[in-house]
């Protein structure tokens, strides 16, 4: 089943038309709340959760003792109730008190960074999906089959089935090439890495346009940056550039705020226009299809 990128319509919904619901902050814990709210209103995720796939064949309900609390089943719920309470404001106090499933490091009330938990909650949460996913294959393996919510044999469980990837993949997940040209031989060495976000400096540029140009712009290695060709076989001067192999569906990008060693702020406003447009930026060998399925990138 393909993601669904617009909103679908919600089941569960008591909440009147308005402003989304808004989180406290129980001490220090605006980073927490930061992300859960870009989470909610990521519309893939948000409709996939809606529609409790991920929980619906979670094992952890059966398995907590053994296992503990399972972090896509706390998302799921902390985004259902998000998006369904008629409320003004909630406490999301499950999820913190729990953080440590996502992020073992994390102390409660303590500052931590937005960013870096965003990083845990969608680590933990695709790993969750692949372990769901290797214990249906042992269940398949066995000859059980495998139980799910509905009874639909066809159903896919705890969002598997996107590709051979996770649900959390298919959303965030894509794909950048990283570029060296030898400026002496012409020999062109590519790199693709996978990606969930891309961080972007935001020091010396105003606007989100700016800094993802400057991201994407050719840079030449000399000088005491000299690059060691294959070809050549010696030191060279050569250009490297950055493009994108493969656009997510779901683009997170991070502002990077933080100035030098001793975590001063860069405050300033980074303007970005609603839509994105990453076409300039696609690496060329590319699927032509990526570069229209760029256009469905979201910033946040
Ligand atoms: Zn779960
Ligand atoms: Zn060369």
């Amino acid at each position: 089943m393909a993601l669904q990128m617009t909103w679908q319509p919600n089941p569960h919904r008591k909440r009147k038309p308005g402003p989304p619901l808004g989180l406290k902050n129980l001490g220090n814990t605006c980073y927490l709340n930061s992300v859960l709210q870009c989470l909610t209103y990521t519309p893939p995720l948000a409709n996939f959760c809606l529609k409790f796939r991920h929980s619906i064949s979670c094992d952890s309900a059966a398995e907590r003792e053994k296992r503990g609390e399972c972090p896509f089943c706390l998302l799921e719920k902390r985004i259902v109730r998000s998006l369904s309470i008629d409320q003004p404001l909630d406490t999301p106090s499950r999820i913190n008190s729990c953080i440590k499933i996502f992020a073992e490091s994390f102390k409660l009330g303590r500052q931590e960074d937005a960013h870096e938990f965003l990083r845990y909650v969608i680590d933990a949460c695709h790993n969750t999906c692949l372990r769901l996913k290797k214990l249906q294959k042992c269940r398949v393996s066995n000859g059980g089959g495998v139980a799910n919510g509905n009874g639909s044999a066809n159903s896919h469980s705890a969002g598997e089935g996107f590709g051979g990837g996770t649900v959390v993949k298919e959303i965030f997940g894509g794909a950048l090439q990283s570029q060296v040209k030898c400026l002496l031989c012409g020999l062109e060495s590519n790199k693709v890495d996978e990606i969930m976000d891309i961080s972007l400096d935001v020091l010396h540029s105003d606007s989100l346009k700016d800094a993802l140009q400057k991201f994407f712009q050719a840079e030449v290695l000399d000088g005491n940056n000299k690059y060691k060709c294959d070809n050549c076989k010696k030191l060279v001067a050569a250009r490297k550039q950055m493009s994108i192999f493969q656009a997510p569906n779901v683009l997170v990008i991070q502002l990077k705020r933080f100035e030098g060693i001793f975590g001063g702020k860069i405050d300033k406003l980074v303007a970005f226009e609603e839509l994105l447009v990453l076409s300039s930026y696609m690496c060329k060998a590319s699927q032509p299809e990526e570069a229209l399925r760029n256009r469905n990138s979201y910033a946040y």
